[in-house]
């Protein structure tokens, strides 16, 4: 045990961060009470039933003092077990304090610690004293009678014993399996301690101006300047939070404040806590007794925050020269930056979760259940907003995706069709919501408590939590305010590693731009051809029989690609743009119910039974591992063709008016290196024809996706063709493991949950298996090609363990959905930092 003085030997690794905590306020000289911790083996001995020297750890103390005891974890978010305060009260003291401070304190006193001792150290049911009157002058004979009733033994009376008591039942309570288990999901060590304070009271009760309360400087919400906090006259501990007749704290319209009735205690206080955020280097929340007038600081600890305040307070702490803009980088959370860019049920609010899901896209949105893309696009147009309900999205889906608020679907994983395109989009996304029953035909989400939600009724999807929630919380906005501008400037100081953006429309590539992200590292192309214009005659392209035929649709898909890349290359304004040339199946563009094949077949003027045959000629038992990719490009040469020149032709247009633009191109799903000769050669005769017909020259880059395992291990025959590899880690991963990426959600909880898999290998790349593929394709694509440039664009790409690991075998950029480039920006900053600092 150890009494906290300026020069005692107390470590938040041995005590925790309380006891640390104090003593740099008693370094400060502030007027903190006398405090003894216990460290973290103490208190696990003490959980063992090995008590410590009870009159050895008092003796700092007064005969007569009171004292209470707070947890000291080593990192306050891991939680603990609840202060108790009072220790000290029996029947002696209370008389005498009656007598110093009157009845009616001292029974406040007494009476809370006899119900804190009673449930937390003799586990007594708490509705023992439930109908108690407290401002009864008995209240504690009533209380003790409880007690011994109960108990079948007198209430303790030595202030040794209950001290004892106490500081039993906290060690085991913190000792206990779900406790452990709680801390454990907010990221503790299996081992990880806990230490306690035993700390003399001063009591907010008595003659004079007496009480208690907490203060800070900032809003916890905003992040701005503010003093905020309650304090109430004759409270203790956090009483004055838990009532609305507590004072406020500066001079405030709503009511009397600790300025205008203590002034001197409030500019105490105030200076206090302006000493602290300098010298603790932080925004922290005190908590403070004042007795006769007199302050006494018990406690601080680090403000409570939302994730736009966080970005602020540590912003300002750097720019008032307080930390290094370095350490404001590290103290911000790269997830928490997505926060800010989505809009967020109020921490505040009310929330009804009907069930949960995946959380497969940030934010959060309300909207009335559709349970088409159709009925999604008519909804928008009505200025209504809707939630997308789908068994699971696929490409024919695409424009209601883009008009709903919010996707929802009962299958897929985190890198299924709804999740990619909702990050993509910015659309908040829950996916493999299987816990409720979608009744498509009768139009009804049946919850698993069994209400219904039907076609027309407002739901939220939050799809940072991955909820389901009943009607239409409050939400807070997003918000890109200066300080979040001012810190990602400060991260690309920082960062060495660069990040790009996958994005396949205008309006993805201007959110890349406005992320600052360094260039496009994956334009999916085929998401351009779900316009309905374009589906049709991408469906003519399809279904043409003879070549003359396929190549008069294929002309008519020219222009409007040579479109849509000019579109890219200007909004990016020479940052590279790396376009993936045609990716999936065919058939995916094909309708897929009796209605879309009968439509079809009046637009082609052919009948039904011709289309039905030939949709059914291109269906594949899997086509994920079938004919899409670069097997598409062999097979049907004029699409990847016709790619080539739109590109090539997009190229001269929007370099005549800026820098020349040297476009990257990429072929999907490659697996030998004989792919990629043929493909270059047609590439090469196409650049050559433009080249020819515009009288204009132009460079441009190929690559290969590295997705197959067998690219990965080929890398060496492979790179010489080439002047980049794109390892799409989706794939990739599904192939490593032989588990499809759209049916894993249905069992990925249970084997997470079951330890088989430590995390979602779609989600958090799995550096053992797969990675172990990144590092050999690196490494033998780089040594047949040592310019050769590397990069990820899988879903992986933003995750900021999955950098880590990119950065250490020498990838040059990661590339992923724009919402998520902040996210990479932060976490590539972060790695640099801590190298550079060791
Ligand atoms: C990948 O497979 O990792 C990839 C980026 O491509 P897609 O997700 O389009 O298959
Ligand atoms: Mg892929």
């Amino acid at each position: 045990m150890t009494f906290i003085t300026a020069t005692a030997p107390v470590a938040t690794n041995s005590h925790g961060g309380r006891a640390k905590c104090l003593q740099r306020l008693v370094r400060l000289e502030l007027p903190v009470p006398k405090t003894v911790a216990l460290s973290f083996a103490e208190v696990h001995r003490i959980a063992g039933g090995e008590m410590p020297d009870m009159d050895a750890l008092l003796a700092p103390f007064e005969s007569d003092a009171i004292v209470c005891v707070r947890p000291s974890s080593e990192d306050p978010d891991w939680g603990g077990p609840g202060a108790i305060l009072n220790i000290g009260m029996n029947d002696a003291r209370h008389a005498s304090l009656s007598d110093q401070i009157g009845a009616r304190a001292a029974n406040g006193l007494y009476a809370r610690f006899i119900q804190s001792y009673s449930v937390n150290v003799a586990r007594l049911d708490p509705d023992t004293f439930d109908d108690m009157d407290y401002q009864a002058a008995d209240i504690c004979r009533q209380l003790l009678d409880a007690y011994e009733d109960e108990a079948e033994e007198p209430f303790p009376q030595s202030r040794a014993d209950q001290l004892a008591g106490v500081l039993r039942s906290m060690a085991r309570a913190w000792e206990g399996t779900s406790a452990r288990l709680l801390r454990q999901a907010k990221g503790a060590p299996a081992d990880a301690g806990l230490g306690l304070v035993v700390q003399e009271m001063v009591l907010g009760l008595g003659h004079g101006e007496c009480g208690s309360g907490v203060l800070q400087l900032v809003n916890s919400t905003t992040g701005l300047p503010q003093i905020t906090g309650r304090y109430l006259s004759q409270s203790q501990g956090r009483e004055a939070l838990e009532t609305g007749a507590a004072l406020f704290l500066e001079r405030d319209s709503r009511g009397p404040s600790l300025q205008e009735t203590v002034p001197e205690a409030f500019e105490e206080l105030k200076a206090h806590a302006a000493l602290m955020r300098i010298r603790l280097r932080a925004e922290m929340q005190i908590e403070f007794t004042i007795e006769s007038g007199n302050v006494h600081i018990l406690d601080g600890v680090r403000v409570q925050r939302s994730s736009r305040a966080a970005v602020r307070i540590a912003v300002r702490l750097a720019k008032d020269g307080i930390i290094p803009k370095q350490e404001a980088l590290i103290r911000v959370e790269p997830r928490a930056l997505s926060e800010l860019l989505h809009r967020q049920v109020d921490p505040e609010a009310q929330r009804d979760v009907i069930a949960t899901g995946i959380a497969a896209s940030p934010g959060a949105a309300t909207g009335k259940i559709v349970f088409s893309a159709a009925e999604a696009q008519a909804s928008a147009a009505r200025g209504e907003a809707c939630v997308l309900v789908r068994r699971e999205t696929n490409p024919e889906d695409i424009r209601g995706m883009h008009d709903a608020s919010a996707l929802l679907t009962e299958r897929g994983g985190i890198t299924s069709h709804a999740a990619v395109i909702g990050r993509g989009l910015g659309v908040p996304c829950v996916v493999g919501a299987s816990s409720l029953r979608f009744q498509l035909r009768k139009r009804a989400l049946i919850a698993p408590d069994g209400r219904v939600f039907r076609e027309g009724e407002t739901i939220t999807i939050d799809g940072t939590e991955g909820q389901i929630l009943a009607g239409e919380p409050a939400m807070l906005e997003a918000t890109l305010d200066d300080s979040f501008q001012t810190l990602m400037a400060w991260a690309d100081e920082e960062r060495d590693i660069d990040v790009r953006a996958n994005a396949d429309t205008p309006a993805d590539a201007q959110t890349a731009r406005n992320f600052n992200a360094n260039g496009i590292g994956l334009c999916r192309t085929e998401h351009m051809f779900f316009e309905a214009d374009r589906l049709t005659v991408m469906r003519e392209m399809i279904f043409a029989d003879a070549s003359d035929d396929r190549r008069s649709a294929i002309e008519q898909l020219l222009p409007m690609q040579r479109d849509d890349f000019t579109k890219l290359f200007r909004i990016m304004q020479g940052q590279p743009v790396c376009i993936r040339l045609f990716d999936p199946p065919l058939h995916e563009f094909l309708p897929t119910d009796r209605a879309g094949l009968r439509d079809l077949a009046e637009a082609l003027n052919l009948p039904l039974s011709v289309v039905t045959r030939r949709a059914d000629a291109l269906g594949e038992y899997n086509p994920m591992l079938g004919m899409r990719g670069v097997r598409l490009g062999i097979t049907v040469p004029e699409i990847y063709d016709m790619q080539a020149r739109a590109i090539f032709e997009a190229t001269i247009a929007a370099s005549r008016d800026g820098d020349p633009i040297v476009p990257e191109i990429m072929i999907p799903l490659v697996s030998a290196k004989r792919e990629v000769e043929l493909v270059k050669t047609r590439i090469d005769a196409v650049a050559a024809a433009v080249r020819t017909e515009q009288g204009t020259d132009f460079d441009y880059r190929l690559g290969v996706m590295v997705e197959t395992p067998r690219a990965a291990l080929r890398a060496e025959d492979i790179a010489p063709h080439c002047h980049f590899f794109s390892f799409g880690t989706n794939d990739l991963t599904q192939m490593t493991y032989g588990l499809s990426r759209d049916d894993a959600g249905r069992f990925m909880s249970t084997y997470v949950r079951q330890g088989v898999f430590p995390e979602d290998p779609f989600h958090t790349l799995d550096a053992d298996g797969v990675g172990e593929l990144l590092k050999l394709g690196a490494q033998r694509g780089r040594a047949a090609q040592p310019d050769l440039t590397l990069s990820v664009c899988g879903e992986h790409g933003g995750s900021p363990e999955s950098i880590a690991f990119c950065r250490k075998i020498g990838i040059d950029y990661v590339s992923c959905s724009p919402f998520r480039v902040p996210v990479a920006r932060l976490a590539a900053a972060q790695l640099a930092i801590l190298d550079k600092i060791g």
